[in-house]
């Protein structure tokens, strides 16, 4: 079992204080590199995800809203006490997680930012009046809270998801109710426990609900003092919360999957291209849904940048990630591991080649998938079609940027993407024709807490990050004066 100071409870929060789980439902949190059980958490019933919503409408103030100032300092203790607590976070995050320890506290660095970016713009939320006076009238625009907001994350990023969608809500004056995923709940209990230490917020401003998804997911859904959900996840589960809200036609702020296309034209610096491929690709296991999904490579090139990639993933290492030296930790679970698999075998039956890696059959047991690069892949094969969630980089072959850039959009989904090429213009055109909310050029980073970051077409609606993520969580109201 994990032993943690910032685990003493492993129950629900509501309305400023641990719940007692008092029928004792609880459900296993597992370490995905050894397999152990390390805690027993809370599986909180329908009344308690009432309870928290109940207590988060409480917290809620329209008529005397809480002060930009109130708002900035809470922003700033939670940012504060992450920085202060990074390593306990990280080692818990690692430890439910899988991925490399440093890794790990890297996102705790990373949610931090957020806070701290929206404590810094938060004057952006402050009423204004219009220069112009249309209607013989003087124009006010006020940013009221939503309300309470339901926020759902997954565990690809048990830090990070959360710190996007809970820094935008508070500096907006939201209360919420936080359901973190079952995988990997303890550090978002973690988070919690730093939040009733180290803030002064009023009771019920942040509630945290956990366990069965279709319970706590209803209680969010129908309940109509929960005008908003943000959520972080598949696809498919953000299909179900747009029908299940449309009844009350609830605001939605959804980040879903992603199929990312990352392209090397014969222009490009192979070498950088091929770092920036590794550490985009391998992040978290490869368990990102900015991590490139499809590489396209120049038919030139291809011979010459797959010989760069097989140098570079036949060097990482695998492993426990609480070791702290390796470069890749085990996949989430045995689901996890099994879909990497199907996508590599299918692969293969269908015509791929291995170019780094094992045969599907020499993989072994355990959730530790080594770094796989495969080539001759092509549009049927599920790599190509699905998001594969794992080590496995799939190449495909191309000729011309018309046909690249058909390709890449060749998804439903539309998160983000890359393009590697020496040429600027050329880097312009296929950026603009790619329907992706973000398109790397000659580097492979994800989000940042400065910019705006979300999803075209089924990878979601809204943004998260930058001034359009910290407007989320608000209401544009107007307030015209006659007189
Ligand atoms: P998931 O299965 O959709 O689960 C995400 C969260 O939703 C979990 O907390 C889950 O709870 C909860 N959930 C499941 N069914 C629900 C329901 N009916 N009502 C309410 N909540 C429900 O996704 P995942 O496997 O955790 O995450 C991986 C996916 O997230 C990938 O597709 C990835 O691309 C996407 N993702 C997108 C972004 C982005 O910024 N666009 C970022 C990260 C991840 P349980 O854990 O209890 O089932």
């Amino acid at each position: 079992m994990i032993e943690s100071p910032l685990l003493e409870k492993l129950n629900g929060y509501i309305g400023g204080r641990w719940t007692d789980n008092v029928q004792g439902n609880t459900f296993d949190v597992y370490n995905p590199a050894t397999g152990d059980v390390i805690a027993k958490v809370a599986s909180m019933s329908e009344s308690e995800v009432e309870d928290a919503v109940a207590a988060g409408k409480s917290a809620l103030r329209l008529t005397s809203p809480y002060s930009i100032e109130t708002r900035r300092k809470w922003l700033e203790d939670i940012r504060d006490a992450l920085k202060a607590n990074r390593e306990e976070v990280g080692r818990i995050l690692c430890m439910e997680h899988g991925k490399p320890l440093q890794e790990a506290q890297g996102e705790v660095d990373y949610a931090a930012g957020f806070f701290d970016y929206c404590s810094k713009h938060i004057q952006a939320l402050d009423a204004h009046t219009i220069p112009e006076k249309p209607k013989d009238c003087t124009w006010t625009v006020h940013y009221r809270p939503v309300g309470v907001t339901g926020l759902i994350t997954p565990w690809n990023f048990p830090i990070g998801m959360i710190a996007k969608k809970l820094s935008a809500a508070l500096a907006a004056g939201c209360p919420s109710v936080i359901k973190p995923a079952s995988e990997t709940p303890l550090t978002m209990i973690a988070l919690f426990t730093l939040m009733d230490q180290h803030t002064d917020m009023p009771d019920g401003m942040v509630n945290l609900v956990m366990g069965k998804a279709s319970v706590i997911g209803k209680v969010l859904c129908e309940s109509p003092d929960v005008p908003m959900l943000s959520f972080t996840g598949s696809t498919e589960v953000g299909r179900k919360l747009i029908q299940d809200t449309a009844d009350q036609v609830k605001k939605l702020a959804l980040e879903l999957g992603g199929n990312a296309p990352f392209i090397v034209f014969d222009d490009a610096d192979l070498d950088a291209a091929a770092d920036n491929l590794i550490a985009n690709k391998f992040r978290g296991g490869g368990q990102t849904c900015v991590c490139a999904n499809r590489i396209f490579v120049h038919e030139k090139v291809a011979d010459a940048f797959g010989e760069k990639l097989a140098e570079r993933v036949n060097k990482m290492t695998v492993g426990d990630g609480i070791n702290g030296d390796v470069d890749l930790g085990p996949l989430i679970n045995k689901a996890g591991f099994d879909k990497v698999k199907r996508h590599l075998e299918d692969a293969l039956e269908q015509g791929a080649s291995l170019v780094a890696g094992k045969q599907p059959g020499d993989l072994g047991d355990g959730l530790f998938f080594p770094p796989t690069v495969i080539t001759d892949v092509t549009r049927d094969m599920c790599c190509y079609r699905e998001e594969t969630f794992g080590p496995l980089v799939p190449m495909a072959l191309f000729r011309t940027e018309e046909e690249v850039i058909e390709a890449g959009n060749d998804t439903e989904f539309g998160l983000a993407s890359y393009v590697f090429t020496g040429d600027a213009e050329r880097a312009q055109r296929v950026a603009a024709g790619l329907r992706f909310g973000h398109c790397g050029w000659n580097t492979g980073t994800g989000p940042t807490p400065e910019a705006p970051f979300g999803g075209m077409k089924a990878s979601g609606i809204g943004r998260e990050g930058g001034l359009e993520g910290l407007f989320e969580f608000v209401e544009a109201q107007t307030v015209p004066r006659g007189f």
